[in-house]
């Protein structure tokens, strides 16, 4: 057999594609990862700063009761913290917000979860339109969501919001979830830095175009972010207008993190968190001490991420920087220095963070993650009903789709 002739294809190596090749390669079927970078892992990204492993992408095992990443972790002897995320069960740092006014807050974005459950039971509409006029946490709950989703509000499917699950057990690995998700692809057979342009499925067997030349194969599995697929970066021969559509009802949004290091750092708890302003959806949540480590991890979203991409590395932390001497005063800035940071809105192989659907979209993911012919599968985070915009969500559309190229009769030469 010629060494570009495949059984399976997978494009794409991050959560999803891992996923997927894994599972075939296991099954003994010839199968060949293609991934665009120098690395696999895609938005799921550690890289080592000033002695710790910074998750640039997903840092945190959601749902991790019922979460499939933990236990490959398990299996790869990483060390577990479970000490609940700073949003959850605990308010924040009362600096500039006092815990009588975090209460208000907290009632207010229940009372805005609740109106969104009640919502999703009709139409479905722009998670704005569930604002309150005039309420005064309306900014802070826009970014919540920004944090959440990547997007504004009135960019967010109401339906698309509630059929997100969670069973709110979150948990990190102090080894980074980046390199979890990496190290579960190691020693497949991969080609990095190869960029797929074009699936050519007009013959019996598809034809991969690539930098690097063209692949033969059975069937393919294509698990790249939303964008590449609504804006044709990757193209079909013949077009397929209905995957075009649904990829583009399920842009990615945008978050970024960045990390900033903190002189004197006992002063603060442990994960503990303070946000930037309480009174607008453009601000940032500053995470604390995570791990308990002398440094601030940043958190932006929404929009206002967008807008400060476009000023580079620079413009976050010269944002994050004036909140936070807003928050503890002009003599804070001695203490902190900037870290790292990863903009993936500027990364060509990622272009946003995480998906979310449009108003009247929310059905595209499964319309997305549809199989065509029987040989060409879907796979990716967007893919997933119920756990969108997560690592664990992007490993279980893997699974699904190597579980469906299995099933499917192997096409006839
Ligand atoms: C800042 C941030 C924080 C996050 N926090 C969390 C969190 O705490 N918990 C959580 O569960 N999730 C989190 N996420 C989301 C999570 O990282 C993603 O949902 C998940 O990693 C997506 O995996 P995927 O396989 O669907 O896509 P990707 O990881 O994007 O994989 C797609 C791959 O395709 C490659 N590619 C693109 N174009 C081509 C091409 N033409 N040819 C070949 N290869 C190509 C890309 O390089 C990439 O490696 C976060 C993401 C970000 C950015």
């Amino acid at each position: 057999m010629a060494d570009n002739d495949y059984e399976v294809v997978v494009l794409g190596g991050g959560a999803a594609g891992i996923a997927a090749a894994r599972r075939l390669h296991d099954a003994g079927r010839r199968c060949l990862l293609v991934e665009a970078r120098g690395r696999l892992g895609g938005r799921a990204f550690t890289e080592t700063h000033a002695g710790y492993a910074l998750d640039l992408g997903c840092g945190w095992f959601h749902s991790a009761d019922r979460n499939p990443w933990v236990a490959i972790a398990e299996r790869q002897r990483r060390s577990f913290d479970k000490t609940p995320p700073p949003w959850a069960q605990r308010p924040s740092l009362p600096y500039g917000f006092p815990i009588e006014r975090q209460r208000e807050f907290i009632d207010a974005l229940n009372a805005f979860f609740a109106r969104q459950a009640a919502a999703a039971k009709e139409p479905d509409r722009p998670a704005s339109e569930l604002l309150e006029p005039s309420n005064r946490w309306n900014g802070l709950i826009g970014a919540i969501n920004s944090y959440i989703s990547g997007g504004d509000l009135d960019q967010l499917s109401v339906h698309d919001l509630e059929n997100y699950d969670a069973t709110n057990v979150n948990w990190r690995v102090v080894e980074g979830y980046g390199a979890t998700i990496a190290a579960h692809g190691a020693n497949l057979p991969a080609e990095l830095g190869c960029i797929a342009h074009r699936v050519d499925h007009r013959d019996k067997r598809l034809k991969i175009e690539t930098s690097k030349g063209a692949f033969v194969t059975d069937q393919a599995i294509v698990a790249l972010p939303t964008a590449h697929i609504a804006d044709e970066t990757l193209k079909f021969t013949p077009a397929l207008p209905g995957k075009i559509e649904a990829a583009a009802g399920l842009p990615l949004g945008l978050a970024d993190k960045l990390f900033v290091s903190l002189d004197d750092a006992d002063e603060f708890p442990s994960d503990s968190r303070v946000f930037g302003r309480n009174d607008r959806a453009e601000t940032g949540a500053y995470h604390v001490r995570p791990f308990g480590r002398p440094l601030i991890e940043v958190y932006l979203g929404g929009s206002n991420a967008w807008h400060l991409e476009e000023g580079g590395e620079r413009a976050f932390f010269d944002f994050a920087r004036s909140e936070l001497l807003g928050i503890f005063g002009n003599r804070f800035a001695k203490r902190i220095r900037p870290l790292a940071i990863h903009l993936w809105g500027r990364d060509q192989f990622a272009r946003g963070s995480y998906s979310y659907a449009r108003p009247g979209k929310a059905g595209e993911r499964a319309r997305l993650a549809a199989p065509v012919d029987n040989r060409l599968f879907f796979a990716g985070e967007a893919c997933s009903t119920h756990d969108y915009s997560t690592a664990h969500g992007a490993y279980a559309t893997g699974v699904i789709a190597a579980d469906e190229v299995l099933a499917a009769r192997k096409p006839r030469p």
